[in-house]
């Protein structure tokens, strides 16, 4: 029997709500997780609860259950949405995307393997040798990319969090031929982070595995392993006084630099203790304070690993780049993304992090409400419905508060922090107040040392704490020289700018919050040129318990995934929607008028008939070529009423 069909359970989509309140929504939330049921509808969405133990849910015999088969057909799964997004691909030759968000550890990265796994077994029936290696680097590239974006702590609080968007390329056949990787690294990571990491030989010897298949040369994966360690020693350096002279403490440490980075020992000291700076025609070098040694040093650190990152996505990207692929010979080749980013965020303390990955957020949901309204609104027309208005909270006015050009929040901060000697949170703050005291959402506050919080009059972007420091985290260019003077040319090789002269150096360097809002709108550009699914992620717990569901933490979950505007948006329009013909294969065995054919003047007369016979009449229109039935309850019976006859 389906799952649906058992209440046992819960409810499978829901839409299926009696009453569309929180109350309910986690009440069976929470029925499902502890049935085991980690997976639920909304319409199409799947939202997904972490089950914290291994689920005997994704072996060949389920893969082979939801192949081909529609959505409500079966029990919710992640298998259900990667075959939508595989089938829309295939049969209408379209672009689609599977966005799965959630919080750190809510099981996204799990969710967006599956969904690969997925693809990978039902795709080359034909076994061909080039599609299979593609598979295979596809899936190893995974791993090598969660070695280095999440290193592994004990409550994952502390990982380090990266958004990341993978294309598949597929054939005209519907066989992958390559991929492409995008990704937006947002937190710097903290040192101490690779202690997790590192000293864990056996997983780093995994990784290095892998990476060899992939097609990393030896030369790459020593430089690798020098670039962490370097890190790691970077942390240990301390800095001292002699009267006005910096000084290094651990000047042992000196020495296993210049070896790990292969150049000479005064260039090192010099780098962490001088900058080089123009002023007019003169070049001089200035001696660092302490203060200024030690944030050199950390942006040292921070940046080597988030170049050492980018440079490992970007040789993956060159091993699995669809390449001799003649569109002429073999037709459009067509794409499926998956995007696994981080959903909205709140923490008692919000900082800048917070800050992009709520506005990421907001340009997610603002993507979803147009597709989703505009899709349902096109597809009625064309079939001759009358459209009913669907009410909802159009938060297009907070992504301009954030990102319009001059006076949003980015562009504020960006002003801020040009004032070269002194970036502070009132400078940013007093702009804030000054340039936005007039918008709709944006609420002014009076300065004050000791609440430096901003509001919003919108919740998901409320107390968002922005500690404006962060967007100015650059490198001073003496350590650009130094690396790429390297003698190591892979390591030199990810430091071209370390080729420019100081003199040279006039362009100043994009700010943080730049970088990502130019990143996010491109990213929203092409998520919107694609037909989107979407998994939601929910953590039930911060201890890893699969027993436990912890309320308040999954409430806040449910709220910040706007999974009940979600549900209201679905149960304004119709659940769903199948032609005539799909629709009397699959039912007509539960209709006397329609078993085994039926003698009506057309199929669209034929299921009226079979739908007015068992009372779901009301619940449905009749558009040209589809029947589209309003509640999930409809279609759920008449699965039920097909089980009960097959
Ligand atoms: P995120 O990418 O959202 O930070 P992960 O996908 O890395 O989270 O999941 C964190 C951990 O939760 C995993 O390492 C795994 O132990 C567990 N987990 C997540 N999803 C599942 C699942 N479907 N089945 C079993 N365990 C899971
Ligand atoms: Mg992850």
């Amino acid at each position: 029997m389906a799952e649906h069909e058992s209440l046992e359970f819960g409810k499978a989509d829901f839409v299926l709500l009696d009453n569309v309140s929180m109350e309910e929504f986690m009440a069976n939330l929470k029925l499902r997780f502890e049935k085991g049921r980690i997976y639920t509808y909304i319409g199409e969405v799947v939202v997904s609860v972490n089950p914290y133990r291994a689920m005997n849910i994704y072996g060949r015999d389920v893969i082979e259950q939801y192949k081909g088969r529609e959505l409500y057909e079966r029990p919710p799964h992640l298998f259900a949405i990667a075959d939508a997004a595989y089938k829309a691909m295939k049969r209408r030759n379209k672009d689609t995307c599977i966005v799965i968000s959630g919080e750190s550890g809510a099981g996204k990265t799990e969710a967006s393997k599956y969904i690969m796994q997925y693809i990978a077994a039902i795709t080359n029936p034909n076994q061909r040798a080039e599609v299979e290696r593609v598979k295979n680097m596809l899936l190893k590239s995974n791993c090598v990319l969660e070695a280095f974006g999440n290193a592994k702590t004990n409550r994952n609080d502390n990982s380090s969090r990266f958004g990341k968007y993978m294309d598949i390329n597929f054939d005209f056949k519907g066989d992958p031929i390559g991929g492409h990787i995008n990704n937006y690294l947002l937190e710097k990571v903290c040192i101490a982070l690779f202690s997790s990491c590192i000293n864990d030989g056996a997983d780093f010897k995994a990784v290095a595995d892998a990476m060899k298949v992939i097609g990393f040369t030896g030369d790459e994966i020593q430089t690798v392993y020098k670039i962490l360690a370097t890190i790691l020693h970077l942390g240990n350096l301390t800095f001292g006084v002699d009267g006005d002279v910096t000084l290094i403490e651990n000047t042992k440490l000196v020495s296993v630099l210049r070896e790990l980075l292969s150049t000479k020992e005064e260039n090192v000291e010099k780098a962490l203790l001088y900058r080089t700076v123009a002023t007019g025609r003169d070049v001089i070098e200035k001696q660092h304070t302490t203060q200024e040694a030690n944030y050199g040093r950390d942006a040292l650190a921070k940046a080597m690993y988030e170049r050492l990152f980018c440079w490992i996505v970007s040789r993956i990207n060159d091993v699995i780049e669809v390449r001799n692929y003649d569109a002429k010979i073999h037709g459009k080749n067509t794409v499926i993304g998956v995007l696994d980013i981080y959903g909205f965020e709140i923490f008692q303390n919000n900082s800048f992090e917070q800050f992009c990955i709520n506005y990421c957020n907001e340009k997610l949901q603002q993507l979803f409400i147009q597709l989703v309204l505009k899709q349902e609104q096109e597809e009625y027309q064309r079939e001759g419905i009358p459209w009913k208005h669907i009410d909802y909270f159009n938060n297009q006015i907070i992504v301009d508060l954030v990102e319009q050009q001059h006076k949003g929040i980015f562009a504020v901060l960006d002003e801020a922090c040009m004032n070269v000697g002194k970036v502070t949170d009132e400078v940013f703050l007093q702009g804030l107040n000054t340039k936005l005291a007039k918008h709709a959402h944006y609420t002014s506050r009076k300065l004050s040392p000791t609440d430096k919080s901003l509001e919003f009059d919108r919740d998901f972007l409320s107390k968002t704490f922005i500690y404006s420091g962060k967007n100015k985290d650059t490198l001073f260019q003496d350590f650009k020289r130094l690396l790429y003077n390297s003698s190591n040319p892979v390591l030199k090789a990810m430091w071209p700018e370390g080729k420019l002269r100081i003199t040279e150096v006039t362009k100043r360097p994009l700010t943080a919050a730049t970088l990502f809002k130019n990143s996010m709108i491109s990213l929203v550009e092409n998520l919107a040129s694609k037909e989107p699914y979407y998994v939601r992620c929910v953590k039930p717990n911060d201890v890893k318990s699969p027993l436990l569901f912890e309320h308040e933490r999954c409430r806040h979950q449910v709220e910040y995934l706007g999974l009940l505007e979600n549900v209201r948006v679905r149960r304004a329009g119709f659940a769903n929607r199948q032609t005539y013909p799909r629709f009397l294969q699959r039912y007509k065995m539960i209709s006397e008028f329609t078993w085994p054919n039926h003698d009506l003047p057309s199929d669209k007369e034929a299921v009226k008939r079979l739908l007015q016979g068992c009372g779901f009449d009301h619940d449905v229109a009749y558009g040209k070529t589809k029947v589209f039935i309003r509640t999930p309850r409809t279609l759920f019976s008449l699965e039920e009423q097909r089980a009960e006859m097959v």
